[in-house]
């Protein structure tokens, strides 16, 4: 198999376009993956001068792989999961491998649906939070945006199963 062909071989599809989240989160991963979303490293290399600083860590600059995986405020919402699990995990470098990591890692959860949609969880209330500080100056601390998050997989999760409504301990329990 040539390079390109394993490429095609080992990219995540179903990892983004079967999990259960609204269709602009799917699109919004995808792009993610294929490491094409509006970030500021993004846009400097289509020409735009900008000041290329992480809007949440303000330490160094964004990239689609610092702001999504690396930045220490994303980290505390992976380690939300993680430590739930009791599960060591290594962050991978990039997007796809960390979609392919955590799909490999399915067998630790008692709702595979449920474990599926946490990566893009993540980077939706990262994503929305990003944009809350570019766009609008507006600052949600490190806890509000763990909140967020969690409010916004049990969200997700009452979606997958519409008859049941599920509170936060069901969703957590069930990962
Ligand atoms: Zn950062």
């Amino acid at each position: 198999m040539n390079q390109s062909n394993q490429q095609i071989a080992n990219w995540p599809w179903k990892q983004i376009w079967r999990i259960k989240v609204p269709h602009k989160v799917s699109i919004f991963v995808w792009l993610l993956a294929k490491e094409a979303t509006l970030t500021v490293d993004n846009l400097m290399s289509r020409g735009m001068t900008l000041c290329s600083r992480c809007f949440l860590c303000k330490e160094t600059a964004e990239t689609v792989n610092h702001l999504f995986l690396h930045c220490p405020f994303t980290a505390h919402l992976w380690r939300i999961i993680i430590n739930l699990k009791g599960i060591a995990w290594t962050m991978p470098g990039k997007i796809t491998e960390a979609l392919s990591s955590w799909e490999g890692m399915c067998s630790h959860a008692k709702d595979r649906s449920r474990w599926r949609i946490v990566p893009a969880c993540i980077w939706w209330t990262i994503w929305k939070e990003r944009n809350s500080r570019c766009f609008e100056s507006l600052e949600n601390d490190v806890q509000k945006i763990k909140l967020n998050f969690i409010l916004l997989l049990c969200f997700w999760c009452n979606q997958i199963y519409s008859n049941d409504t599920v509170s936060i301990i069901d969703v957590l329990d069930s990962l």
